[in-house]
């Protein structure tokens, strides 16, 4: 049975809260670095030519949230970590600006490894890589997703959206919440949608950390 499975089971018998426990943690880790050792030899888009290394994500395994951006850039695949260039570096400011840490939450890509020259993945390629990031989410299990960007509504909704349409809206999926705003590479580049996008993800943050 897997961790989601459990986990609906548990509700359907009354237990409301379910205490994470080391043990739980643990199993959480070992699930995800076998997600870890898949991707690295993974080929089965062609994102694969031209990565130095795939980009799982990284963060609190128990975080009740997640940040889920396109795939990784240049700085991410020299790194091994997800958001960790200029743009990643706006987003962990918005989140240190609302009052948590980056340690706080969990940040994956829809993709894990890089486009050639940061190009959107095509939705075949997003497709391709789709079922390693829904066992990311399953195993994680957490109660928000942060959606950063148009690639990243696409990749779990499976429909094209305009983001200044959704950015703001909570939406549902697979029983959890769901905030849209915008990617912060987005917002580097206008730079007058940065005070929303600092107040977007203080919303999602108190979303998923005040119940
Ligand atoms: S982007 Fe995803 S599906 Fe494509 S090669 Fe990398 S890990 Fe595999």
């Amino acid at each position: 049975m897997n961790l989601k499975d459990f986990l609906t089971v548990m509700k359907e018998l009354g237990f409301d809260e379910i205490i994470i426990d080391n043990n739980t943690l643990n199993q959480k880790v070992k699930l995800l670095e076998e997600i870890n050792k898949e991707i690295q030899v993974c080929t089965k888009c062609d994102l694969h030519k031209n990565r130095t290394q795939a980009v799982l994500g990284e963060g609190n395994p128990n975080s009740p949230i997640m940040f889920i951006g396109e795939a990784p850039g240049e700085e991410e695949d020299k790194q091994g970590r997800p958001f960790v260039g200029r743009a990643g570096q706006l987003l962990t400011k918005a989140i240190e600006s609302a009052g948590y840490k980056r340690n706080d939450v969990y940040i994956a890509n829809i993709n894990k490894c890089r486009p050639p020259n940061n190009r959107t993945p095509t939705i075949e390629e997003q497709e391709a890589c789709f079922p390693y990031l829904k066992r990311q989410i399953e195993i994680i299990n957490p109660s928000v997703l942060c959606l950063l960007g148009a690639t990243a509504y696409r990749g779990i909704f499976k429909k094209e959206t305009k983001i200044t349409k959704e950015r703001g809206n909570v939406l549902e999926y697979d029983g959890k919440k769901v905030y849209v705003t915008y990617h912060p590479a987005y917002v580097l580049r206008n730079l007058k949608e940065e005070p929303t996008f600092f107040e977007d993800i203080k919303k999602a943050l108190e979303l998923a950390f005040k119940k």
